[in-house]
């Protein structure tokens, strides 16, 4: 009945709630998100790229070991030495002994360049006359005149239609330290595209290989990228010069939308770059996986938290408004009760006349009830006469505990006629209630005053004169009702 009266709001307290649980939520979880996705960056960066990278350099080294013992084993090999010593005579048998090598160690190519003749041996016969003004043949030159044993150099092969091939060039000496020519042997590069495939496959990584250009000249066959020059690569462009300056280290940067890292170590043997990239949101797929799903936890908390809050709240409201709304001891409205209900009572009358009685009852001697059977016994007889009252009464009629033992009863659509033969009834049925006290039969009487609201009269006023005829009943020696005359509207 008093429901729209609402002692506080909640909603304000339900959207604050909610609004420092989501920040709260929110605030943790992207938290976390971006802490682990810079982890993962810099577990990448810092310490999967470089250890790839590493591991790759090994096994390259590895793979390019063989080649340089075979290219070894020709440059010490005395029938080789004997030959050139004898004066290259019967070219067929270097031609031999070089097709022997090549098949035998499934090389691409093998080779030997004399130093005296300046001839070009290969399997398949002499392949040139090399010369100091040739561009293609300047590797000699830098060969011969190297302090070191041997060199690694990638070059197109003049034998096999210029294909790019990475060459062993072994410098070959005589018995007594004389300098004889370059022998050694090709690798061929289908063979380093599968290697690198192989790679890639193993370490999850795109893994090409770039030279001082910046050129991409050795890839795998998956994850081919999509400019050979990684100066018109997009996101790399800028980045390139950088990166061929420090030759080793660790770089991001963005590509079709995501970030890539990348990291990047130089290969002295070869001259490249070795270059191991990884696509970020590949790598921080299942973070974010996981942030989806903290994210989905935390709002069915926060709606959880919610419902329950509200439902509760609901539910402490209604008490707080019963408690305020009603007295403690006999669970009849309260004055406060009866203000609020007055004033839509009033409001309804303005909007649909219709006549409206006030009705004020007191028990009769009610303090020898307490004199002679105790306050708590007192407290008994009220609440059965409150309960008698509210049996009596209709829903719409507002039964309210005025004082001690007094009750004001407001009856909606009644007249004064009517309102008097109500109160009648109810003496009359007080007269009637035996109490059982102790074992001893209490009768008690009750003594009432009526009146009906006037016109333009306040409650107030009706009550007050409902009042005084109650008082005339206790004059007039109790157990009776008085009736007030009719105001007229002015
Ligand atoms: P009358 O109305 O007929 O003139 O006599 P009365 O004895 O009823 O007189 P009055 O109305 O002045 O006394 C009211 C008494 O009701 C006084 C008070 O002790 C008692 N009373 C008021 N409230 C309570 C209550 O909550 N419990 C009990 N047990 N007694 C109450
Ligand atoms: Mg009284
Ligand atoms: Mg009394």
């Amino acid at each position: 009945m008093v429901s729209s009266h609402r002692i506080f709001d909640g909603r304000r307290l339900l959207v604050l709630l909610s609004l420092l649980l989501s920040a709260g939520f929110f605030a943790t979880t992207l938290g976390s998100y971006f802490v682990s996705k810079n982890v993962i960056r810099e577990a990448i960066i810092g310490r999967e790229l470089p250890l790839a990278a590493s591991n790759i350099y090994v096994e390259l080294q590895k793979d390019l070991v063989q080649p340089v013992v075979i290219s070894s084993t020709m440059a010490h090999d005395t029938f080789l030495r004997d030959w050139v010593l004898k004066g290259e005579l019967d070219v067929s048998e270097m031609n031999r002994y070089l097709q022997e090598i090549k098949t035998r160690y499934g090389a691409f190519s093998s080779f030997f360049v004399s130093e005296r003749s300046a001839s070009y041996y290969t399997g398949g016969g002499v392949l040139k006359k090399i010369s100091p003004t040739e561009p293609r043949d300047a590797w000699y030159y830098r060969v011969r005149d190297m302090e070191d044993p041997y060199e690694i150099n990638v070059d197109p092969d003049l034998a096999n239609q210029d294909a790019m091939t990475i060459f062993i060039n072994y410098r070959v000496f005589d018995f007594a330290g004389q300098y004889l020519g370059a022998t050694g042997i090709g690798l061929t590069m289908d063979a380093m595209h599968s290697r690198i495939k192989n790679y890639q496959q193993r370490f999850q990584r795109t893994i090409y290989f770039v030279n001082a250009q910046g050129q991409v000249v050795l890839r795998g066959h998956n994850g081919t990228p999509a400019s050979t020059n990684l100066r018109e690569r997009p996101g790399l462009s800028e980045l390139i010069d950088r990166i061929l300056l420090d030759k080793n280290g660790g770089y991001q940067y963005e590509a079709g939308g995501t970030n890539h890292l990348l990291n990047v170590q130089y290969i002295p043997e070869l001259k490249w770059y070795l270059f191991i990239e990884k696509d970020e949101s590949e790598a921080l797929a299942p973070v974010r996986q996981t942030l989806y799903i903290n994210l989905a936890i935390c709002l069915t908390i926060t709606l959880v938290v919610l419902m329950l809050t509200n439902v509760s709240l609901r539910r402490y409201q209604r008490r707080i408004e019963e408690m305020a709304a009603t007295d403690k001891l006999t669970g009849m409205l309260n004055r406060q009760a009866f203000d609020i209900l007055m004033d839509k009572l009033m409001a309804d009358r303005a909007r649909a006349p219709r006549p409206v009685s006030v009705l004020m009852l007191d028990l009769d001697h009610f303090k020898w009830v307490n004199d002679q059977y105790g306050h708590a016994v007192g407290d008994r007889v009220l609440c059965q006469v409150a309960q008698t009252l509210q049996q009596m009464l209709r829903k719409s009629d507002i039964a309210v505990r005025w004082g001690g033992e007094e009750f004001l009863v407001v009856l909606d659509n009644c007249a004064l006629e009517e309102a008097r033969q109500i109160a009648e009834n109810i003496r009359e049925r007080i007269t009637q209630t035996q109490l059982d006290v102790a074992g001893q039969a209490l009768v008690l009487s009750v003594s009432a005053g009526v009146s009906q609201l006037g016109g333009d009269e306040l409650p107030d006023q009706a009550i007050r004169r409902a009042d005084g005829a109650l008082y005339q009943a206790k004059d007039s020696g109790r157990n009776q009702v008085g009736v007030a005359d009719c105001v007229r509207a002015s």
